[in-house]
């Protein structure tokens, strides 16, 4: 079993954004510069936000936080949008989600202008990738791809199982990954990546520990702890678990612990290479939202 190491590969990839924008300072032109809106205190958007800036720090990407409180009328949060779209000086930016129930979370992604949509969440950015042109794509997909890619995990002609159907996680990794390879999008690096044959699984999907049997690669974004077990998966099967959960833990100064979505203990011996979490995907998703920040600020 080979660990996918998430942690260790976002640290390379803030390393080459770093020096990227070194380059951009030593040529006297402006740095990118990424805005963070969030809306109300969910203290898990509190630290996704806070992680996010912090990383942008760390390579040296301007950020500037943005915060509204939880009663902010869709209209304010609207005319926001608007004011980011406008601004010059903003590359990109993102609206952290969830977003209050009283906010139409559809109206405000679908006002973002494409070309700053550095979360890739907006409807031009997920048709462009459906149709394989330029396009800025959902930061985890992009990580996971990238992770596959840099530790030369080949999937032309594999079956890849994704479980799950989000519009971040399943819907847009599926088709990454089912893209003809020249059809790959720009700024990811080994263009061998897609041409897999995909199957989606949801909670309906009938017999999901048969169809994971036949799995080359699994991607489990579920949202649902040890839900891929070691009976579900063949030998040498390739692991990436998304699911990040809070299970109680007492021995944890916290009171909980994160887990994924797959029994790690019983899978990992059986997997050629799996995802740990955390240090897995999450890392991954912060490195893809800079590289989608730096690639907004060069297009
Ligand atoms: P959603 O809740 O939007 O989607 C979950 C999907 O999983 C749904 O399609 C659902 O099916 C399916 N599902 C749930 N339970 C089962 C089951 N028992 N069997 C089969 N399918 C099931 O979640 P997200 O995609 O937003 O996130 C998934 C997980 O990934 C969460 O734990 C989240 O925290 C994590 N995450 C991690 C990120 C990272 O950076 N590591 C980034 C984003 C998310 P149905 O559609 O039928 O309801």
């Amino acid at each position: 079993m080979n660990l996918l190491d998430g942690k260790k590969i976002a640290a390379d990839i803030r390393a080459e954004l770093r020096e990227e924008v070194e380059t951009l300072k030593a040529q006297g032109k402006r740095v990118p510069k990424l805005a963070v809106v969030i809306v109300g205190n969910n203290p898990a958007s509190e630290t996704y936000v806070n992680n996010k800036i912090k990383a942008c720090a760390e390579v040296g990407i301007e950020a500037a936080r943005i915060a509204y409180d939880e009663s902010i009328s869709e209209q304010t949060l609207l005319n926001e949008v608007t004011k980011l779209n406008n601004d010059p000086t903003i590359d990109g930016f993102i609206v952290q989600l969830p977003l209050p129930e009283h906010i139409n979370e559809s109206a405000i992604l679908s006002a973002i202008d494409y070309r700053k949509d550095v979360d890739g969440l907006t409807p031009e950015n997920v048709g462009r990738t459906v149709q394989g042109l330029p396009s800025l794509v959902s930061a985890t997909p992009r990580g996971i791809r990238e992770l596959l890619a840099r530790y030369d995990i080949q999937t032309e002609g594999k079956h890849v199982v994704v479980i799950g159907r989000s519009n971040i996680v399943g819907k847009p990794i599926a088709m990454l990954l089912m893209q003809r390879p020249y059809l790959s999008l720009p700024g990811m690096s080994a263009s061998s990546l897609g041409d897999a044959t995909v199957t989606i699984c949801h909670s309906k999907t009938r017999n999901l520990a048969d169809i994971c049997r036949t799995a080359d690669i699994i991607i489990v974004a579920a949202g649902s702890p040890k839900l891929l077990t070691a009976d579900m998966v063949r030998d040498g099967v390739v692991v990436i678990d998304v699911g990040i959960n809070r299970v109680d833990d007492i021995t944890s100064p916290r009171g909980y612990r994160l887990v994924g979505d797959v029994d790690f203990e019983s899978v990992a011996p059986k997997a050629a290479f799996i995802t740990p979490v955390p240090g897995g995907v999450g890392p991954m998703t912060i490195a893809s939202l800079l590289q989608n920040t730096l690639q907004a600020y060069h297009s």
